[in-house]
């Protein structure tokens, strides 16, 4: 595998440590990780911090919301794990949202496939599967997108992706994203809620794009 360069953010991996990521993202995250040990200490820096606040916190008294928090976190979407060991092309986490079954590939055209994982009104995963050289279709999105690579390579405005790099672009950034010569790009690509992150996004992307 070719070294990493396009990592997650860490205002990403903070809010992923934090709890505070859609399920959508947190599965991209969470296969970045599993694939990137630059990304993998940098949660865990985070992670220690979150429970180094929990224990300060932890003589406090009990909250009157507590039982409301216990109830909305047994609601909240499950949080997928990195996950170290990996199988074939696909990260751990990749593999939970497969439900362990193979992809099943559905024509978008121009050779063009994909395989929608989960879709739901927070968001949506689906792996992509792109012949060399033919541009990524136009699956226009009004939020942000995450894009991970788990086999070949792309290349658009912005740089080249390879096996373990992560892209995210919102609907700002103009990009045409064309898969490299070699083997079929295949990526997994997590979008978000049309409308309910738009005030958390802007901020966790500050770090990327310095607005
Ligand atoms: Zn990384």
């Amino acid at each position: 595998m070719s070294a990493i360069t396009h990592h997650t953010p860490d205002a990403m991996l903070a809010a992923y440590a934090a709890g505070n990521l859609p399920h959508a993202f947190a599965v991209a995250v969470a296969s970045h990780v599993s694939l990137c040990t630059q990304c993998r200490v940098a949660l865990e820096a985070h992670q220690s911090v979150g429970g180094a606040i929990l224990e300060e916190t932890g003589a406090v008294a009990v909250s009157s919301n507590l039982k409301d928090d216990i109830l909305a976190q047994l609601d909240a979407p499950f949080t997928p794990e990195p996950v170290y060991d990996r199988k074939g092309i696909y990260p751990g986490p990749v593999m939970e949202a497969m439900k362990g079954r193979a992809p099943r590939w559905k024509k978008l055209g121009l050779g063009v496939r994909q395989d929608i994982l989960s879709e739901d009104a927070n968001g949506s995963v689906r792996l992509l599967y792109i012949p060399p050289g033919q541009a990524v279709p136009d699956h226009s999105h009004s939020g942000l997108e995450l894009t991970l690579v788990l086999q070949g390579s792309f290349s658009d405005a912005t740089g080249r992706f390879g096996v373990g790099d992560i892209e995210i672009a919102d609907e700002d950034l103009e990009h045409t994203p064309v898969a490299d010569e070699g083997d079929a790009c295949i990526c997994l690509a997590a979008t978000d809620a049309r409308l309910r992150f738009r005030g958390l996004m802007p901020r966790l992307l500050q770090p990327v794009f310095r607005i």
